[in-house]
């Protein structure tokens, strides 16, 4: 009783020896048109050399420092009269 395996691309059993010259698929068409759908599968992959969009800075003023400059800039006195 001859081993087979399962072709990759249909998975009908393919005898694992020289009487399949294509294995694992079981065919040339299947061997083809397998490769031909993993090598689209790795075109397809978008480059993903720009990372993920960031746009929140690290360095962003907090409140207080806001606050403060106000205060500098606001004299908050009424003018005497
Ligand atoms: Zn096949």
């Amino acid at each position: 009783m001859p081993k087979t395996v399962a072709c990759p691309h249909c998975g009908r059993p393919v005898v694992w020896g020289q009487v399949s010259p294509y294995r694992p698929f079981c065919s040339e068409r299947c061997r083809l048109i397998d490769l031909g759908d993993w090598l689209n599968e790795s075109y397809r992959i978008p480059p993903d050399e720009a990372g993920p969009d960031v746009n929140a800075s690290p360095f962003d003023r907090s409140p207080e420092e806001e606050a403060n400059g106000e205060e500098g800039t606001n004299g908050g006195q009424a003018p005497p009269h």
